[in-house]
């Protein structure tokens, strides 16, 4: 969609995809990929690469399943809330005593987030968790980290796209690993952001909440109006041809 690939999986068949991955073997990235992302790749030919050669890429929000469904029909499943995905991971990750990395967020909010897995999943192994509040020259020093704490998943919450470019770039560095770019998902994780209500999820309103509870998002919001654009340019130009 837009240059961008996406897997026409449910969630329940991406989850079985990466306990696939993750019991196989290999380093692999998966990407939840919203029309904001979309945009983004569009404008910058090294994300576009980055996501072309992940193992997953899934659709977060409303926006690229509609897309899906004009562009390309009968268009992709159904959306794969990110923050959804990684409750699910970490869940999974219990179960198949996956050591799990956390990498992001806030240094507060990362510790009530482990605070808060301690207590509801005592099974996990957390093998590292690191805030997300570093320099760029720190990268890779993080990277090797990582690949010491030998974790089977790690979990990136450094926002878009700035964590699907850090799995990208430093994946070489690591081993036997599912790496997955998860947004502000610890800040709802951990309880310091609430999601939409149920109502506005439904009717493809989780852009409008947040909107209305960072209005300093408009400025990165407006890639949604011109993702509709440039959706019904090219639903417009395939029904030419
Ligand atoms: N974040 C971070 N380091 C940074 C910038 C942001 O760890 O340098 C975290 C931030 O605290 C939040 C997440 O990344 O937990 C980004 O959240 P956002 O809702 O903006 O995610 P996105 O919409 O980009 O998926």
């Amino acid at each position: 969609m837009l240059g961008v690939g996406f897997d026409p999986v449910t969630r329940e068949e991406a989850l079985r995809v990466v306990v696939g991955l993750a019991e196989g073997g290999g380093v692999h990235q998966v990407v939840t990929a919203g029309a904001e992302l979309v945009m983004m790749a569009g404008r910058d030919p090294a994300l576009s690469a980055s996501l072309a050669r992940a193992t997953l890429v899934l659709p977060d929000g409303a926006g690229v399943v509609w897309a899906s469904r004009r562009l390309h029909p009968p268009g992709l499943p159904a959306r794969v809330p990110g923050v959804e995905l990684a409750a699910q991971l970490l869940q999974l990750a219990e179960n198949h005593r996956w050591p799990v990395f956390l990498l992001g967020a806030r240094p507060w909010v990362l510790d009530t987030l482990v605070t808060r897995l301690r207590k509801t999943q005592p099974g996990l192994t957390i093998a590292g968790a690191r805030h997300g509040y570093f320099d760029s020259d720190q990268e890779r020093a993080m990277a090797r980290r990582i690949a010491r704490q030998r974790p089977r998943l790690l979990l990136v919450a450094l926002g878009q796209p700035r964590q699907e470019r850090f799995i990208a770039a430093y994946q070489d560095h690591w081993k036997d690993l599912v790496a997955v770019g998860v947004g502000g998902s610890f800040d709802v994780l951990a309880g310091v952001v609430p999601r939409a209500p149920v109502w506005m999820r439904r009717q493809g309103l989780e852009w409008l909440y947040r909107l209305l509870r960072e209005p300093k998002r408009w400025r990165r919001q407006l890639a949604l109006p011109a993702f509709t654009l440039a959706v019904l340019r090219q639903y417009l130009a395939d029904r030419q041809r």
